[in-house]
């Protein structure tokens, strides 16, 4: 697996749209279905304690880049990409470039028939019509906490939002990645490990449920960052005892838990 920065050449077409991007992937393995070229957008409306890539929150800390560089830049690794895995577009947010993304996608798409997944945590849907999603093939869709009060403190965001996409994507029969970050002392309680599986279970094209344990290996971005406090310091890993807890609530339900 390599992870590069990509290169800060200006646009080559005028026509194309200008994007900021953090960096990317070439061999991600844990982003969708087989291997993927992750690429990682800047810019998050989010503030998730427990955030892993705080780096790309900020767009002027990422590089301008245009549709036509970034999709060059896919398309030397489209021949493997085709038949070992795809294309992932994470961040950050990538609905916060919704109009860039949606471009490269689309451009992916027609000249390299990628498959595509998009990774997001879901609260900027009003920024996009249902057609927007037209060339995307799975939605990694991240669902923080199930309780309002408990999202906001958690992210810094309202969960209406997210929870509205859940419900279109399903409504669409978009296949969807259900993502839940498990946290001890904010996502792990039994009650709403139990609603949040109730919400994912009524859904329609649901996939798979992952179960991601919190870790702490973001720890030193954070120390990194100016006036940001990283209150997840000291926090453990979950117990494999609440991890498999957690995957049976979901699993229990019918759900394929990964
Ligand atoms: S949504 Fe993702 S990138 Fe944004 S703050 Fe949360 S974990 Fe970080």
């Amino acid at each position: 697996m390599s992870s590069l920065a990509l290169s800060t050449k200006p646009a080559k077409y005028a026509q194309d749209l200008a994007g900021t991007i953090h960096s990317y992937e070439t061999g991600g393995a844990v982003d969708g279905p087989g291997m993927r070229f992750v690429l990682f957008m800047s810019g998050c409306q989010m503030r998730c304690h427990y955030c892993h890539n705080p780096d790309t929150w900020k767009m002027k800390e990422g590089k301008r880049v245009s549709v036509s560089e970034v999709a060059a830049d896919i398309g030397k690794y489209a021949s493997f990409l085709r038949f070992a895995g795809g294309l992932t577009i994470s961040g950050g947010e990538p609905l916060v470039q919704a109009d860039f993304v949606g471009a490269l996608i689309r451009k992916v798409k027609a000249e390299y028939g990628l498959h595509v997944a998009l990774d997001t945590n879901g609260g900027l849907g009003d920024a996009v019509s249902d057609a927007w999603f037209d060339p995307v093939d799975l939605v990694l869709l991240d669902i923080k906490h199930i309780d309002p009060i408990r999202h906001r403190d958690l992210t810094a965001t309202a969960l209406q939002p997210v929870l509205e996409m859940a419900r279109r994507l399903s409504w669409m029969g978009k296949p969807m990645w259900i993502r839940y970050v498990l946290v001890p002392g904010w996502t792990d309680a039994f009650d709403e490990v139990e609603r949040m599986a109730d919400f994912v279970a009524a859904l329609g094209s649901v996939q798979r449920v992952e179960v991601l344990p919190f870790h702490n290996m973001a720890a030193h971005k954070w120390a990194a960052m100016a006036g940001r406090k990283y209150l997840l310091e000291g926090t453990p890993a979950p117990t494999p005892e609440v991890e498999a807890r957690v995957r049976q609530q979901f699993a229990r339900r019918g759900l394929w838990v990964a």
